[in-house]
């Protein structure tokens, strides 16, 4: 018997096996029974619809929430040679009854299909004959969820409409209770559920503390990121622009997206960041939900997420096509008084600043932790891993010291400082008092005098901050109010008295940096010779003009790893092409002739 899936997986797309559980799900679809799957960003979700999609016999009908995305789906799909095509509210008259024509003479593969349009769409589709239902981004049914998409809830009847046809829901983002409310809204109790690993191995996850935080960013990027495509997240839509017009300045192809420009210029933005190569979107969050763009190298935060689920998401979107990837955030104290500030004067009641609270303590822990990132980041969706040995802090593990007596010092300045002007003070002003720069009663009286205490100290500026933020972090002192003032908490009593130890992190920031560049690099580009650097550079000129003249995205042409692999293997006849990983039969009669020409001359 002919491996009917296998034989499509290479002559549609060119691969050689199937990832991880791709296989089974491809099986449980073609057999008609239905599946949810949950996989991460990058795991090869659309392969484990569209395949069953082009065996099962009709057309497999794939419900998407983003508009934006189908034209370049459909596209993709054609580059395969599969009949794709797509319904929303972006088409005329005359193109939407084409595609209804192609649809119900069964000539489509894939229908992909707004949720919106799904009811007034019903009397279609029962005309024509349908293989499977794919439920994308099915976590958008979650009224929980922040992408809750009311049209979602509509989309029971379809089970009612087909009950024999098999449906499939696939989601990236998704805990435990998510899954269970997708299930039941989508009446997908019966369905099997596959749920994959939520690591990112191609993702190197990396900390720093926040100094000259643009500059250090910049020399990031531009140590090891050259020419890259990356996302800078801001929080504010102030230091959005200012970001980008930063890096414009230093020669970088940087762009703005917030809410607060036009809708043409986000457009603008967000299609310049798909089709050209090389550019860098800085943004504030509203930036990301369905960028499909498989080949964003970094991504970098410039303030601390809220939470570990929004770093997680955000942090996704690099390296969706498995290559190596960065995601670098750079954090320092303004961060977490900054936030805690948001938090106590935000809209929220009790319960929701307390949920806010935990988030942010989650992060923070996050970020002091001496540990693997990857083993907290992925206990926190509870997975159990080993340490990653791709992750700043395994890489060169940090340092730790006995921070107890500089911890007692600290809290006993705060509480003195009470004590003899009954107020509380912010970080900064504790510090100077700390480095003698300034004594207890001048900042009581708002001018400097010699001090009095004489606390001597080994520490620096830079050093006091460190101890400062790590002890915000472990819940050792809070910074609370408008100004963020400092103060202790019962933990942080503990502490004064002895009762408790501190051990706190060096911070390494630079060392990190130049010794996980090496590691990255090892597994990147630069691992070509020279010559083969050269026929990929000519293999991406060429793959430039070509997208460009169909006007497509460069990445569906061919992506990175399949030109890299053309670049080392040199084939020189069509059939030592069509064994290069990512050429399918399609594209090996498209572009065949040409890539070997290139090939040849380069
Ligand atoms: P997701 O939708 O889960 O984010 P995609 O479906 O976009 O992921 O797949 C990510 C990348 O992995 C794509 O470039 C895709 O072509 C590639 N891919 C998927 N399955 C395989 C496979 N079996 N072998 C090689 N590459 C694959
Ligand atoms: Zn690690």
């Amino acid at each position: 018997m002919t491996d009917v899936a296998l034989s499509t997986l290479e002559r549609v797309w060119g691969y050689s096996e199937f990832r991880a559980q791709q296989r089974e799900i491809v099986d449980a679809v073609i057999a008609g029974r239905d599946a949810l799957v949950l996989m991460p960003t990058g795991g090869g979700k659309s392969l484990c619809y569209q395949l069953p999609a082009i065996v099962r016999e009709g057309t497999g009908i794939v419900i998407s929430p983003l508009i934006a995305l189908m034209q370049d789906q459909v596209a993709a799909l054609e580059q395969l040679g599969v009949n794709a095509a797509f319904l929303n509210s972006s088409l005329d008259l005359d193109t939407r009854r084409e595609v209804e024509a192609r649809f119900l003479s069964g000539e489509l593969d894939m229908l992909y299909l707004a949720p919106e349009r799904l009811q007034a769409s019903l009397p279609l589709l029962k005309r024509g004959r349908i293989s499977l239902f794919a439920i994308d981004e099915a976590h958008c049914v979650s009224q929980w969820g922040h992408d809750f998409r009311p049209d979602y809830l509509g989309l029971g009847v379809i089970h009612e409409e087909w009950p024999d046809v098999p449906r499939i829901a696939l989601t990236a983002t998704a805990t435990v209770q998510t899954r269970q409310e997708i299930a039941s809204r989508l009446q997908l109790e019966d369905a099997e559920h596959f749920v994959s690993s939520f690591d990112r191995p191609n993702i190197q996850y990396r900390i720093v503390p926040k100094q000259r935080a643009r500059d250090s960013l910049l020399r990031f990027i531009g140590s090891e990121h050259e020419g890259d495509a990356g996302i800078v997240y801001c929080l504010s839509r102030k230091s959005v622009e200012q970001t980008a017009e930063f890096l414009r300045k230093e020669g970088l192809d940087a762009l703005p997206y917030h809410a607060g420009l036009t809708p043409e210029q986000r457009r603008f933005n967000q299609k310049r960041f798909l089709r050209d190569e090389g550019v860098v979107m800085c943004a504030t969050i509203a930036f990301g939900m369905g960028i499909d763009k498989p080949d964003v190298r970094f991504v970098a935060h410039l303030d601390l997420p809220k939470s570990v689920e929004g770093y997680y998401q955000e942090t996704g979107r690099a390296g969706r096509d498995g290559e190596p990837a960065t995601a670098w955030l750079a954090y320092g104290l303004q961060d977490v008084v900054q936030q805690r500030r948001m938090i106590e004067q935000g809209e929220g009641d009790a319960f929701r600043q307390r949920q806010q609270s935990l988030h942010l303590d989650a992060m923070l822990a996050l970020c002091e932790t001496a540990g693997c990132r990857r083993q907290m980041l992925l206990g926190y969706f509870g997975e159990e891993a080993e340490p990653c040995g791709n992750c700043d802090n395994c890489l060169q593990p940090p340092e730790t010291w006995d921070g107890t007596v500089p911890a007692q010092k600290l809290l006993s300045t705060i509480v003195r400082l009470d004590r003899a002007t009954g107020r509380a003070y912010g970080a900064g002003a504790i510090i100077d008092i700390l480095l003698g720069k300034r004594t207890e009663r001048s900042a009581a009286q708002g001018h400097d005098q010699v001090s009095t205490f004489g606390i001597g100290t080994e520490l620096n500026d830079a050093a006091w901050r460190s101890v400062v933020r790590q002890l915000l972090a472990m819940n050792i002192i809070a910074a609370v109010g408008e100004y963020g003032v400092m103060q202790l908490t019962p933990r942080g009593a503990e502490v004064l008295a002895g009762r408790e130890p501190v051990e706190l992190r060096k911070d390494v920031s630079a060392q990190v940096a130049r010794s996980s560049r090496r590691a990255a690099s090892a597994a990147a580009v630069e691992e070509l010779q020279p010559a083969q650097l050269e026929r990929f550079e000519a293999l991406r000129e060429w793959r430039r003009e070509t997208a460009k003249a169909q006007s497509v995205p460069a990445y569906i042409v061919f992506n990175d790893s399949t030109l890299r692999a053309m670049a080392v293997d040199r084939p020189s006849t069509l059939t030592e092409l069509a064994g290069v990983s990512g050429v399918g039969r399609a594209k090996l009669e498209q572009y065949g002739d040409e890539v070997l020409e290139v090939i040849a001359s380069s």
